[in-house]
């Protein structure tokens, strides 16, 4: 046990930038020093790369899991890994690609770790084919507030499992998990762009495509009229060896390279405005790339295209923005999702990163997110009367029996959270029993009251 394990001061927040709270910060590296941590401190929540929108990482004492990072073994024959869960995707990518595999479930970056995928249990283009992270993953071994390393799966301890997919570091820290990855021929991606003018059109590609592996669509939020929900389809496929273009064939394999633009400081809070996103959506809407015309892509500006700026989130300014993400029932869908582009589009709050995927049927439960449907996500810059904007789409998804996003998240009434996760009674008397000093809390928790107080006490 390492009697001195030092820490940081510092501010932080999620990539919102809102909140923002100075938290004590802890970058253990074994578990010895987690349980230090247990006796040390009152309450903690795990922070893998902050990556979460909202308040789900923040506390004020976190644990940052990224030193907690070694590839532990590899069955090639089953493409099962086995790695401690602070390792990022960016991390295992570097590894597994050269090597010719790949993670069947990836989010919109790769600087996330795989113990925050988990803790979220996140989709990527393909839920409607593969399903969520947790999918993919076959055991992971919990750290508990009682200090103990419970490895939980679909078959040993289910009920742990399924709380901790999704559970948002309330149940224990993630230490290690195994997952499969899949084979892939060539790092190379086939994508074909589709554009619907209109939500009715976009609902019918996303039906007519649904064998294609990958789907996501941008969509234009502040479209009007007959143009309301004008979107660009992107549709892909793992490249096979054969198919690679000679050019190419010498690095079939290739992997990413590390962000080539930096945004230095924050944006002047004025930069994004309704105006600018309005010029920005039309002309990616007609200037998106060549329709029906199949390219040839790397994995990394396919899966990925935000990461080739760091720090991104600075062009929001300091006040930041907010991230709307919900699901709503497939059969609800076009309905619901003209009602929410409406609204959004009649208040002039616009986002020009507004993606909308196709979910497929869930077996995840508690606090999980997918459930079939159609989920949208928005990011808007955080002025006041966009908390009365989204505080109007939380009750048209309720009336759906939709859900919002919680790793998104950060101003969500917790009388939403009945209404939205019928099981979050279930969860609360689960993490009571695993976690019965509430020694796992965050913001979000707190906020959402799905744990009392957070306990701070400083014993220098
Ligand atoms: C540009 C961008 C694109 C994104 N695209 C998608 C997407 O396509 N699909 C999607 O589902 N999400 C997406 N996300 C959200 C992101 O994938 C999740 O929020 C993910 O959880 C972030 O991982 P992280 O390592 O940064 O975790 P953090 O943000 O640090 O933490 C997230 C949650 O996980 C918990 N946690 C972290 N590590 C552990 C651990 N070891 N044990 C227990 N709990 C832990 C934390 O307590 C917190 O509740 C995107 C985010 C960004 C910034």
């Amino acid at each position: 046990m390492n009697p001195s394990l030092p820490f940081v001061e510092e501010m932080i927040s999620g990539w919102g930038l809102y909140p923002k709270i100075k938290a004590r910060v802890y970058r253990p590296s074994s578990p010895q020093e987690l349980e230090y941590l247990l006796h040390r401190e009152g309450s903690l929540v795990a922070r893998g790369l902050g990556r979460s929108y909202g308040d789900a990482a923040i506390a004020p004492t976190v644990v940052d899991t990224t030193a907690l990072n070694k590839f532990l073994e590899f069955d090639t024959s089953l493409g099962s890994l086995y790695v401690e869960a602070g390792a990022s995707i960016d991390q295992i990518l570097r590894w597994s690609v050269p090597r010719g595999w790949f993670l069947p479930v990836v989010p919109g970056t790769k600087y996330v770790t795989l113990g925050g995928a988990f803790a979220s249990d996140i989709h990527g283009k393909n839920h409607h084919a593969q399903g969520s992270f947790s999918d993919q993953v076959e055991e992971v071994e919990l750290f508990t507030s009682r200090g103990e390393l419970i490895r939980c799966s679909r078959h040993e301890k289910p009920d742990l499992f399924w709380a901790t997919a999704g559970g948002l570091g309330l149940t224990g820290i993630i230490l290690r998990i195994r997952l499969r990855l899949k084979p892939i021929e060539t790092a190379y991606i086939w994508k074909r762009i589709l554009k619907a003018p209109n939500l009715p059109a976009i609902l019918r590609l996303f039906d007519e495509y649904q064998q294609s592996t990958y789907s996501v669509a941008w969509i234009d939020c502040l479209a009007r009229g007959k143009n309301l929900g004008r979107s660009v389809l992107f549709l892909g496929e793992h490249l096979g060896l054969n198919q690679l273009p000679s050019h190419l064939r010498t690095q079939p394999l290739l992997v990413h390279s590390a962000p080539r633009i930096r945004i230095p400081y924050y944006f002047p809070d004025w930069t994004l405005n309704t105006l600018s996103i309005r010029t920005f959506n039309t002309l990616y809407y007609w200037f998106s790339g060549p329709e029906n015309r199949p390219a040839v892509v790397h994995y990394d500006p396919f899966f990925f295209p935000l990461d080739k700026v760091y720090h991104w989130n600075r062009i929001y300014g300091r006040r930041g923005f907010l991230q709307y993400q919900c699901v709503v029932p497939k059969k609800d869908g076009e309905a619901i999702l003209a009602e929410i582009l409406g609204r959004i589009s009649r208040s002039g709050m616009g986002s020009f990163l507004a993606v909308l995927k196709l979910f497929g049927p869930s077996d995840g439960r508690y606090l999980n997110f997918p459930m079939e449907g159609y989920t949208l996500a928005l990011d808007f810059p955080r002025t006041s009367s966009v908390f009365f904007l989204l505080d109007e789409l939380d009750e048209l998804v309720d009336a759906v029996g939709g859900r919002v996003y919680l790793t998104k998240d950060a101003r969500l009434h917790p009388k939403h959270i009945a209404r939205q996760y019928p099981q979050w009674q279930d969860f609360v008397v689960l993490k009571n029993e695993v976690d019965p000093q509430q020694k796992w809390a965050s913001l979000l928790s707190q906020r959402l009251q799905l744990t009392s107080s957070l306990h701070v006490y400083r014993d220098n």
